[in-house]
């Protein structure tokens, strides 16, 4: 835990950052007449170690996010031995292989990249034979990006109805990645996938309450276009973002 240029402690840091994302955060739901109530701020602790999370816990984070099933399945296994980790919560944000899906059954909260029919289908599975039921969102590549993995709209469109049907399913939203460093793609990226869920929720009947959109780039962006879940990491951990 290194202490900043100017003397602050880490702890500091993240708590100065915390209080001035909150202040964000409301601003920018104000601003498009949502309540900041209706916005959970993850912090994605991929590129840091549990001292970092205790740290950010410390400071108000309850939900975290990890993009690599063995370090989920790590920090997952240590915040269960540690009683001042008792309610922290862990995502599955990042892209998931069928091999490595028992690592994240029973140990992620949520998981937030179902990007194929094919992967639900998997998960399902295994999730029924372990009595699961795995709270998901289906990741949909809104901009089509070729970089980018999701369902397309429109197969999208074609699954969905069936992937809330499996047994060991339950959809509760969306979730999408925009374009790097493009505010108007950005977005259009956003409201597009808004749009897409109101479409999905009439359609099938399940109001698909979470919106997983908004990076430390383009956050008061996803705000203002109806996220719930901000997938926060740099700008809450890393002293140097936004300073390069
Ligand atoms: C790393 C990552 C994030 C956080 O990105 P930052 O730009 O550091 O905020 C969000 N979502 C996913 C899927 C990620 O892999």
């Amino acid at each position: 835990m290194c202490e900043g240029q100017d003397g602050r402690t880490y702890a500091e840091f993240v708590r100065n950052r915390r209080n001035e994302l909150l202040e964000r955060i409301e601003r920018a739901a104000t601003s498009a007449g949502r309540s900041a109530d209706e916005v959970t701020l993850l912090a994605v602790s991929k590129t840091v170690g549990i001292d970092e999370v205790r740290v950010a816990f410390d400071c108000g984070y309850r939900v975290f996010g990890e993009n690599r099933p063995q370090e989920l399945k790590r920090k997952v296994g240590v915040a269960r031995t540690d009683p001042r980790l008792a309610d922290a919560r862990f995502d599955m944000i990042g892209n998931l292989q069928k091999n490595k899906i028992n690592q994240v059954l029973g140990n992620a909260a949520c998981i937030h990249s179902v990007s194929s029919k094919t992967l639900a289908e998997a998960i399902a599975t295994r999730a029924w034979r372990r009595g699961l039921r795995v709270r998901c969102l289906l990741e949909v590549n809104v901009s089509g990006e070729q970089s980018k993995s999701g369902f397309s709209p429109d197969e999208v469109r074609d699954a969905a109805q069936a992937i809330m049907e499996m047994e060991g399913m339950a959809v509760e939203g969306l979730m999408s990645m925009a374009p790097a460093s493009d505010p108007d793609a950005a977005r259009r990226c956003f409201s597009g996938l808004r749009e897409l869920r109101d479409e999905l929720a009439d359609r099938t009947g399940n109001p698909l309450p979470t919106l997983s959109c908004g990076m430390s780039g383009d956050f008061e962006i996803a705000v203002e276009e109806g996220s719930t879940l901000l997938r926060l990491g740099r700008i809450v951990f890393d002293p140097a973002f936004g300073n390069e």
